[in-house]
Protein backbone atom coordinates (compact mmCIF):
# COMPACT_ATOMS: atom_id res chain seq x y z
CA UNK A 1 0.00 0.00 0.00
CA UNK A 2 1.05 3.14 -1.21
CA UNK A 3 0.50 6.27 1.16
CA UNK A 4 0.99 10.10 1.39
CA UNK A 5 0.52 12.30 4.26
CA UNK A 6 0.49 16.04 3.89
CA UNK A 7 2.36 17.59 6.89
CA UNK A 8 2.81 21.13 5.69
CA UNK A 9 2.25 23.46 3.08
CA UNK A 10 -1.45 22.02 2.74
CA UNK A 11 -4.16 24.81 2.35
CA UNK A 12 -1.18 27.20 3.08
CA UNK A 13 2.13 28.20 1.60
CA UNK A 14 4.92 27.21 4.07
CA UNK A 15 6.08 24.24 5.89
CA UNK A 16 5.99 21.77 2.81
CA UNK A 17 6.67 17.77 4.17
CA UNK A 18 4.85 15.38 2.63
CA UNK A 19 5.31 11.97 4.21
CA UNK A 20 5.29 9.13 1.31
CA UNK A 21 5.30 5.61 2.73
CA UNK A 22 5.29 2.54 -0.01
CA UNK A 23 6.91 -1.37 0.18
CA UNK A 24 7.83 -0.50 4.01
CA UNK A 25 9.74 2.64 3.71
CA UNK A 26 9.11 6.14 4.02
CA UNK A 27 10.37 8.38 2.31
CA UNK A 28 10.21 12.43 3.26
CA UNK A 29 9.90 15.18 0.39
CA UNK A 30 10.67 18.68 1.36
CA UNK A 31 11.19 19.70 5.07
CA UNK A 32 10.00 23.30 5.43
CA UNK A 33 9.27 25.69 7.90
CA UNK A 34 6.22 27.14 8.76
CA UNK A 35 6.78 30.81 8.18
CA UNK A 36 4.20 34.19 8.34
CA UNK A 37 1.28 34.38 10.86
CA UNK A 38 2.03 33.22 14.58
CA UNK A 39 -0.24 30.47 14.62
CA UNK A 40 1.49 28.67 11.63
CA UNK A 41 5.23 29.52 13.17
CA UNK A 42 3.94 27.90 16.19
CA UNK A 43 3.99 24.72 14.44
CA UNK A 44 7.14 24.70 14.32
CA UNK A 45 7.31 23.90 18.08
CA UNK A 46 5.03 20.93 18.08
CA UNK A 47 6.29 17.65 18.36
CA UNK A 48 7.67 16.37 14.82
CA UNK A 49 4.19 14.80 13.14
CA UNK A 50 5.84 11.66 12.72
CA UNK A 51 8.78 9.02 13.91
CA UNK A 52 12.24 10.85 12.96
CA UNK A 53 13.96 6.96 13.80
CA UNK A 54 11.45 5.52 11.11
CA UNK A 55 12.52 7.77 8.32
CA UNK A 56 14.75 6.19 5.39
CA UNK A 57 15.46 9.23 3.80
CA UNK A 58 14.81 12.53 2.99
CA UNK A 59 14.64 14.61 -0.57
CA UNK A 60 14.66 18.12 -1.35
CA UNK A 61 12.57 19.86 -4.54
CA UNK A 62 14.78 23.32 -3.25
CA UNK A 63 16.30 25.33 -0.97
CA UNK A 64 13.89 27.88 0.04
CA UNK A 65 13.54 27.99 3.48
CA UNK A 66 9.76 26.94 3.45
CA UNK A 67 11.16 23.16 1.86
CA UNK A 68 14.29 22.89 3.84
CA UNK A 69 13.88 25.41 6.99
CA UNK A 70 12.99 22.34 9.64
CA UNK A 71 15.95 20.12 8.28
CA UNK A 72 17.95 20.81 11.74
CA UNK A 73 15.00 20.28 14.13
CA UNK A 74 14.80 16.91 12.28
CA UNK A 75 18.49 16.05 12.76
CA UNK A 76 18.34 17.66 16.34
CA UNK A 77 15.57 14.84 16.89
CA UNK A 78 17.58 12.29 15.56
CA UNK A 79 17.48 11.65 11.88
CA UNK A 80 20.86 10.57 10.86
CA UNK A 81 20.27 9.78 7.17
CA UNK A 82 20.29 10.86 4.03
CA UNK A 83 19.37 14.23 2.61
CA UNK A 84 18.97 14.14 -1.40
CA UNK A 85 19.47 16.93 -3.13
CA UNK A 86 21.18 18.54 -7.05
CA UNK A 87 24.05 20.03 -5.84
CA UNK A 88 22.88 23.97 -6.26
CA UNK A 89 20.24 23.13 -3.62
CA UNK A 90 22.93 21.80 -1.31
CA UNK A 91 24.82 24.73 -1.63
CA UNK A 92 22.29 27.34 -1.28
CA UNK A 93 20.77 24.97 1.48
CA UNK A 94 23.71 25.67 3.91
CA UNK A 95 23.63 29.43 3.08
CA UNK A 96 19.96 29.74 4.04
CA UNK A 97 20.30 27.24 6.52
CA UNK A 98 23.05 28.85 8.35
CA UNK A 99 21.10 32.27 8.07
CA UNK A 100 18.16 30.65 9.80
CA UNK A 101 20.31 29.06 12.56
CA UNK A 102 21.51 32.59 13.37
CA UNK A 103 17.58 34.21 13.40
CA UNK A 104 16.41 31.32 15.85
CA UNK A 105 18.94 31.62 18.21
CA UNK A 106 18.93 35.72 18.20
CA UNK A 107 15.09 35.00 18.62
CA UNK A 108 15.44 32.84 21.63
CA UNK A 109 18.18 35.78 22.96
CA UNK A 110 15.17 38.29 22.33
CA UNK A 111 12.55 36.36 24.33
CA UNK A 112 14.92 35.94 27.44
CA UNK A 113 15.66 39.42 27.35
CA UNK A 114 12.26 40.47 26.99
CA UNK A 115 11.00 37.10 29.58
CA UNK A 116 8.12 36.56 27.57
CA UNK A 117 8.78 32.70 26.94
CA UNK A 118 6.80 29.90 28.18
CA UNK A 119 9.93 28.18 28.38
CA UNK A 120 12.44 29.12 31.27
CA UNK A 121 15.44 29.91 29.28
CA UNK A 122 13.50 30.25 25.95
CA UNK A 123 16.01 27.41 23.49
CA UNK A 124 15.94 27.95 20.04
CA UNK A 125 14.44 26.07 17.78
CA UNK A 126 18.02 24.51 16.50
CA UNK A 127 21.21 25.99 16.62
CA UNK A 128 24.58 26.83 14.35
CA UNK A 129 25.78 23.16 15.32
CA UNK A 130 22.35 21.20 14.03
CA UNK A 131 22.90 22.79 11.12
CA UNK A 132 26.45 21.61 10.25
CA UNK A 133 25.03 18.15 11.64
CA UNK A 134 22.82 18.43 8.87
CA UNK A 135 24.83 19.49 6.33
CA UNK A 136 26.92 16.55 6.60
CA UNK A 137 24.23 14.81 5.72
CA UNK A 138 23.14 16.07 1.94
CA UNK A 139 23.98 13.35 -0.58
CA UNK A 140 24.09 15.49 -4.16
CA UNK A 141 21.75 14.21 -6.68
CA UNK A 142 22.18 14.98 -10.40
CA UNK A 143 19.23 16.40 -12.23
CA UNK A 144 17.38 13.75 -14.95
CA UNK A 145 19.37 10.58 -13.31
CA UNK A 146 17.50 7.70 -11.34
CA UNK A 147 18.16 7.08 -7.80
CA UNK A 148 16.73 5.03 -5.00
CA UNK A 149 16.35 6.52 -1.81
CA UNK A 150 15.16 3.73 -0.21
CA UNK A 151 13.82 0.66 -2.00
CA UNK A 152 11.23 0.20 -3.96
CA UNK A 153 11.29 4.48 -4.24
CA UNK A 154 13.06 5.67 -6.99
CA UNK A 155 13.17 9.15 -7.67
CA UNK A 156 14.70 11.36 -11.03
CA UNK A 157 14.59 15.30 -10.66
CA UNK A 158 14.00 17.57 -13.41
CA UNK A 159 14.56 21.17 -13.78
CA UNK A 160 11.57 23.29 -11.81
CA UNK A 161 13.31 26.40 -12.97
CA UNK A 162 11.91 28.51 -9.75
CA UNK A 163 15.21 28.97 -8.57
CA UNK A 164 18.96 27.54 -8.82
CA UNK A 165 19.02 24.00 -8.22
CA UNK A 166 15.27 24.02 -8.10
CA UNK A 167 13.45 20.32 -9.12
CA UNK A 168 10.32 18.95 -9.19
CA UNK A 169 10.77 14.99 -8.49
CA UNK A 170 9.36 12.34 -10.49
CA UNK A 171 8.87 9.17 -8.64
CA UNK A 172 8.43 5.23 -9.22
CA UNK A 173 7.30 2.75 -6.98
CA UNK A 174 9.20 -0.12 -8.30
CA UNK A 175 6.98 -3.11 -6.22
CA UNK A 176 4.49 -3.52 -8.84
CA UNK A 177 4.51 -3.61 -12.46
CA UNK A 178 4.51 -1.69 -13.99
CA UNK A 179 5.60 0.98 -11.39
CA UNK A 180 3.24 3.89 -9.79
CA UNK A 181 4.22 6.94 -10.96
CA UNK A 182 4.23 10.23 -8.67
CA UNK A 183 4.71 13.32 -9.34
CA UNK A 184 6.23 16.62 -7.09
CA UNK A 185 5.58 19.73 -8.58
CA UNK A 186 8.11 21.51 -5.96
CA UNK A 187 7.31 25.41 -6.66
CA UNK A 188 7.16 25.62 -10.28
CA UNK A 189 9.08 28.85 -12.39
CA UNK A 190 7.75 31.15 -14.66
CA UNK A 191 8.30 30.52 -18.51
CA UNK A 192 10.72 33.19 -19.96
CA UNK A 193 11.52 34.31 -16.21
CA UNK A 194 15.22 35.80 -15.96
CA UNK A 195 18.50 33.60 -15.44
CA UNK A 196 16.26 30.15 -15.16
CA UNK A 197 15.25 27.99 -17.71
CA UNK A 198 11.66 26.91 -18.68
CA UNK A 199 10.15 24.24 -16.12
CA UNK A 200 11.08 20.91 -17.87
CA UNK A 201 7.78 19.22 -19.27
CA UNK A 202 5.91 16.94 -16.89
CA UNK A 203 6.48 13.89 -16.61
CA UNK A 204 3.29 11.36 -17.02
CA UNK A 205 2.20 10.45 -13.76
CA UNK A 206 -0.65 8.40 -11.59
CA UNK A 207 -0.39 10.55 -9.19
CA UNK A 208 0.34 14.48 -8.95
CA UNK A 209 1.16 16.40 -5.89
CA UNK A 210 0.79 20.01 -7.25
CA UNK A 211 1.64 23.96 -6.11
CA UNK A 212 -1.34 26.33 -6.18
CA UNK A 213 0.49 29.67 -4.98
CA UNK A 214 -0.91 31.78 -7.64
CA UNK A 215 -3.20 29.14 -9.20
CA UNK A 216 -6.24 32.14 -8.62
CA UNK A 217 -4.50 34.99 -10.64
CA UNK A 218 -2.17 35.51 -12.95
CA UNK A 219 0.66 38.11 -12.52
CA UNK A 220 0.61 41.46 -14.85
CA UNK A 221 2.18 41.72 -17.89
CA UNK A 222 5.35 43.31 -18.03
CA UNK A 223 8.30 43.16 -19.97
CA UNK A 224 10.68 43.45 -17.00
CA UNK A 225 13.80 44.74 -19.10
CA UNK A 226 11.68 47.98 -20.10
CA UNK A 227 10.53 48.45 -16.92
CA UNK A 228 14.09 47.88 -15.08
CA UNK A 229 14.99 50.42 -18.08
CA UNK A 230 12.33 52.84 -17.20
CA UNK A 231 12.61 53.23 -13.38
CA UNK A 232 16.85 53.38 -13.55
CA UNK A 233 16.71 56.45 -16.10
CA UNK A 234 14.15 58.03 -13.66
CA UNK A 235 17.14 57.64 -10.48
CA UNK A 236 19.79 59.00 -13.20
CA UNK A 237 17.87 61.98 -13.79
CA UNK A 238 17.31 62.36 -10.46
CA UNK A 239 20.72 62.08 -9.62
CA UNK A 240 21.41 60.15 -6.27
CA UNK A 241 21.08 56.76 -5.52
CA UNK A 242 18.95 53.91 -6.58
CA UNK A 243 18.43 51.66 -3.48
CA UNK A 244 17.19 48.59 -4.33
CA UNK A 245 15.12 46.55 -1.73
CA UNK A 246 16.00 43.05 -2.77
CA UNK A 247 15.32 39.11 -1.35
CA UNK A 248 18.96 37.78 -0.99
CA UNK A 249 18.47 34.48 -2.57
CA UNK A 250 17.55 34.71 -6.02
CA UNK A 251 15.81 37.66 -6.88
CA UNK A 252 19.13 40.11 -6.10
CA UNK A 253 20.76 37.96 -8.34
CA UNK A 254 18.06 38.36 -11.23
CA UNK A 255 18.74 41.79 -10.87
CA UNK A 256 22.03 42.07 -11.42
CA UNK A 257 21.72 39.92 -14.70
CA UNK A 258 19.25 42.12 -16.18
CA UNK A 259 21.08 45.18 -15.28
CA UNK A 260 24.12 43.77 -16.43
CA UNK A 261 21.91 42.86 -19.83
CA UNK A 262 20.90 46.82 -20.02
CA UNK A 263 24.24 48.13 -19.48
CA UNK A 264 25.52 45.96 -22.04
CA UNK A 265 22.97 47.12 -24.85
CA UNK A 266 23.43 50.59 -23.59
CA UNK A 267 20.20 51.02 -22.62
CA UNK A 268 21.34 52.22 -19.17
CA UNK A 269 24.81 54.24 -18.12
CA UNK A 270 27.44 51.36 -16.41
CA UNK A 271 26.66 52.19 -13.09
CA UNK A 272 28.12 50.98 -10.35
CA UNK A 273 26.35 47.90 -8.34
CA UNK A 274 27.16 47.47 -5.00
CA UNK A 275 25.62 44.29 -3.20
CA UNK A 276 25.23 44.88 0.46
CA UNK A 277 24.28 41.86 2.14
CA UNK A 278 26.38 38.63 3.39
CA UNK A 279 24.04 35.80 2.77
CA UNK A 280 23.50 37.65 -0.70
CA UNK A 281 27.64 37.70 -1.42
CA UNK A 282 27.54 33.96 -0.86
CA UNK A 283 24.78 33.36 -2.88
CA UNK A 284 26.18 35.16 -5.41
CA UNK A 285 29.12 33.09 -5.50
CA UNK A 286 27.17 29.91 -5.40
CA UNK A 287 25.81 31.10 -8.35
CA UNK A 288 29.01 32.22 -10.39
CA UNK A 289 29.53 28.07 -9.43
CA UNK A 290 26.49 26.94 -11.18
CA UNK A 291 26.94 28.96 -14.74
CA UNK A 292 25.44 26.10 -16.77
CA UNK A 293 22.02 26.35 -14.59
CA UNK A 294 21.63 30.15 -16.07
CA UNK A 295 19.46 30.80 -19.35
CA UNK A 296 20.61 34.20 -19.94
CA UNK A 297 18.49 34.35 -23.18
CA UNK A 298 17.39 38.03 -21.94
CA UNK A 299 21.03 39.23 -23.73
CA UNK A 300 24.22 37.72 -24.91
CA UNK A 301 26.40 39.35 -22.35
CA UNK A 302 30.23 40.23 -23.03
CA UNK A 303 33.13 40.38 -21.18
CA UNK A 304 33.21 43.70 -19.45
CA UNK A 305 29.56 42.72 -18.18
CA UNK A 306 29.64 39.16 -17.15
CA UNK A 307 26.33 37.52 -15.70
CA UNK A 308 27.01 38.50 -11.93
CA UNK A 309 30.63 39.76 -12.15
CA UNK A 310 32.41 42.75 -13.42
CA UNK A 311 34.68 45.78 -12.82
CA UNK A 312 31.23 47.47 -11.91
CA UNK A 313 29.81 44.86 -9.34
CA UNK A 314 31.29 44.98 -6.09
CA UNK A 315 30.40 42.62 -3.43
CA UNK A 316 30.23 44.39 0.41
CA UNK A 317 31.02 41.61 2.55
CA UNK A 318 31.97 43.40 5.46
CA UNK A 319 30.45 46.26 7.95
CA UNK A 320 32.90 48.56 7.22
CA UNK A 321 32.18 48.25 3.40
CA UNK A 322 28.46 48.52 4.08
CA UNK A 323 29.13 51.97 6.22
CA UNK A 324 31.25 53.12 3.33
CA UNK A 325 28.37 53.24 1.04
CA UNK A 326 26.85 55.71 3.07
CA UNK A 327 29.29 58.42 1.26
CA UNK A 328 28.83 57.05 -1.97
CA UNK A 329 27.41 59.47 -4.14
CA UNK A 330 25.31 58.54 -7.10
CA UNK A 331 24.26 57.76 -9.19
CA UNK A 332 24.92 54.32 -8.51
CA UNK A 333 22.83 51.10 -7.24
CA UNK A 334 22.58 49.56 -4.07
CA UNK A 335 21.12 46.35 -3.61
CA UNK A 336 20.79 45.60 -0.23
CA UNK A 337 18.06 43.01 1.60
CA UNK A 338 16.05 41.93 3.24
CA UNK A 339 13.39 42.55 0.37
CA UNK A 340 9.99 44.04 2.39
CA UNK A 341 12.82 46.21 4.39
CA UNK A 342 11.81 44.55 8.05
CA UNK A 343 15.43 44.21 8.76
CA UNK A 344 18.80 44.11 7.68
CA UNK A 345 21.12 46.23 6.13
CA UNK A 346 18.93 48.02 4.15
CA UNK A 347 17.32 49.86 7.03
CA UNK A 348 20.50 51.78 7.08
CA UNK A 349 20.19 52.74 4.13
CA UNK A 350 16.82 53.83 4.19
CA UNK A 351 17.98 56.01 6.92
CA UNK A 352 20.39 57.53 5.30
CA UNK A 353 18.71 57.79 1.55
CA UNK A 354 15.44 58.67 2.57
CA UNK A 355 15.76 62.10 3.38
CA UNK A 356 17.01 63.48 0.22
CA UNK A 357 15.00 63.93 -3.13
CA UNK A 358 17.55 63.04 -5.68
CA UNK A 359 17.15 59.62 -4.18
CA UNK A 360 15.27 56.65 -5.37
CA UNK A 361 14.36 53.51 -3.26
CA UNK A 362 12.88 50.60 -5.41
CA UNK A 363 10.29 47.76 -4.18
CA UNK A 364 11.08 44.66 -5.99
CA UNK A 365 7.54 43.88 -5.92
CA UNK A 366 4.89 41.94 -3.46
CA UNK A 367 4.58 43.80 -0.16
CA UNK A 368 3.16 42.03 2.75
CA UNK A 369 1.31 44.06 4.96
CA UNK A 370 2.56 45.74 8.40
CA UNK A 371 6.32 45.83 6.66
CA UNK A 372 8.16 48.85 6.00
CA UNK A 373 8.17 48.28 2.18
CA UNK A 374 4.29 48.05 2.17
CA UNK A 375 4.34 51.59 4.00
CA UNK A 376 6.25 52.92 1.40
CA UNK A 377 4.23 51.59 -1.58
CA UNK A 378 1.46 53.17 0.00
CA UNK A 379 2.77 56.53 0.13
CA UNK A 380 3.73 56.70 3.69
CA UNK A 381 5.07 60.13 4.43
CA UNK A 382 7.74 59.50 7.24
CA UNK A 383 8.98 55.94 8.17
CA UNK A 384 9.88 54.98 11.78
CA UNK A 385 13.24 53.59 12.01
CA UNK A 386 15.34 52.81 15.30
CA UNK A 387 12.74 54.94 17.01
CA UNK A 388 13.43 57.59 14.59
CA UNK A 389 10.24 59.07 12.46
CA UNK A 390 12.38 59.59 8.98
CA UNK A 391 10.84 61.82 6.17
CA UNK A 392 10.05 60.13 2.89
CA UNK A 393 11.42 62.73 0.33
CA UNK A 394 12.99 59.88 -1.94
CA UNK A 395 11.09 58.93 -4.88
CA UNK A 396 9.58 55.49 -4.74
CA UNK A 397 9.40 53.42 -7.39
CA UNK A 398 8.45 49.69 -7.97
CA UNK A 399 9.58 47.06 -10.35
CA UNK A 400 7.47 43.90 -10.70
CA UNK A 401 7.60 40.84 -12.60
CA UNK A 402 10.47 39.00 -10.57
CA UNK A 403 7.97 36.16 -9.05
CA UNK A 404 9.36 33.05 -8.58
CA UNK A 405 6.65 31.30 -9.29
CA UNK A 406 4.27 30.49 -12.34
CA UNK A 407 0.81 32.11 -12.59
CA UNK A 408 -2.13 30.45 -12.81
CA UNK A 409 -1.49 30.55 -17.09
CA UNK A 410 1.59 29.35 -15.64
CA UNK A 411 0.51 26.43 -13.75
CA UNK A 412 -1.88 25.53 -16.59
CA UNK A 413 0.49 25.75 -19.40
CA UNK A 414 2.72 23.26 -17.66
CA UNK A 415 0.39 21.10 -16.92
CA UNK A 416 -1.88 21.26 -20.09
CA UNK A 417 -0.02 18.35 -22.03
CA UNK A 418 -0.37 15.49 -18.77
CA UNK A 419 -2.71 12.71 -19.71
CA UNK A 420 -5.37 12.67 -16.93
CA UNK A 421 -3.64 11.77 -13.81
CA UNK A 422 -5.85 9.76 -11.29
CA UNK A 423 -6.08 12.14 -9.17
CA UNK A 424 -4.36 15.61 -8.35
CA UNK A 425 -3.36 17.08 -5.02
CA UNK A 426 -2.99 20.49 -4.73
CA UNK A 427 -0.62 21.97 -2.23
CA UNK A 428 1.27 25.25 -1.16
CA UNK A 429 -1.29 27.56 -1.74
CA UNK A 430 -3.53 29.67 0.22
CA UNK A 431 -7.52 28.02 0.40
CA UNK A 432 -9.06 30.57 -2.35
CA UNK A 433 -5.97 29.94 -4.69
CA UNK A 434 -5.92 26.39 -4.77
CA UNK A 435 -9.48 26.09 -4.60
CA UNK A 436 -9.20 28.12 -7.83
CA UNK A 437 -6.96 25.67 -9.64
CA UNK A 438 -9.16 22.88 -8.30
CA UNK A 439 -11.95 24.00 -10.03
CA UNK A 440 -10.44 25.14 -13.28
CA UNK A 441 -8.75 21.76 -13.66
CA UNK A 442 -11.94 20.10 -12.76
CA UNK A 443 -14.32 21.93 -15.59
CA UNK A 444 -11.47 22.26 -18.06
CA UNK A 445 -10.16 19.06 -17.91
CA UNK A 446 -12.18 16.89 -15.97
CA UNK A 447 -9.48 16.08 -13.47
CA UNK A 448 -9.87 14.90 -9.71
CA UNK A 449 -8.47 17.03 -8.08
CA UNK A 450 -8.31 17.65 -3.90
CA UNK A 451 -6.86 19.88 -1.97
CA UNK A 452 -5.93 18.20 1.29
CA UNK A 453 -6.24 19.36 4.66
CA UNK A 454 -2.73 19.35 7.02
CA UNK A 455 -2.00 16.19 8.66
CA UNK A 456 -4.22 14.09 5.80
CA UNK A 457 -3.35 10.77 4.56
CA UNK A 458 -4.43 9.62 1.07
CA UNK A 459 -4.34 5.62 -0.15
CA UNK A 460 -2.39 5.67 -3.65
CA UNK A 461 -3.70 2.58 -5.60
ZN1 LIG B 1 10.34 28.22 -3.41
Amino acid sequence: MTKITFHGAARTVTGSKYLLEAGGVRVLVDCGLFQGIKKLRLRNWEPTPFAVDQLDAVVLTHAHLDHTGYLPRLVKEGYRRKIHATPATRALAEIILLDSAKCQESDAKYANRKGYSKHEPALPLYDGRDVELTLKQFHETPRGKWYSPAEPIWMRHHDAGHLLGSSMIEVEIRDQNPPLRLLFSGDVGRYDGPLYFDPAPAPECDYLICESTYGDRDHPETDILDSLEKVVHRAVDRGGVMLIASFAIGRAQQLIYLLQVLKQEKRIPDLAIYLDSPMSCNATTVYRQFQDDHDLSEGELDAAHPVLAGPRVHLCRTTEESKALNHLQGPAIILASSGMMTGGRIVHHLKQRLPHANNTIVLGGYMAAGTRGRRLQDGAETLRMHGIEIPVLAAIETVSGLSGHADRSGLLRWLEPLTKPRKVFLTHGEPHSSDALADQLHHQHGWDVHCPELGETAELV
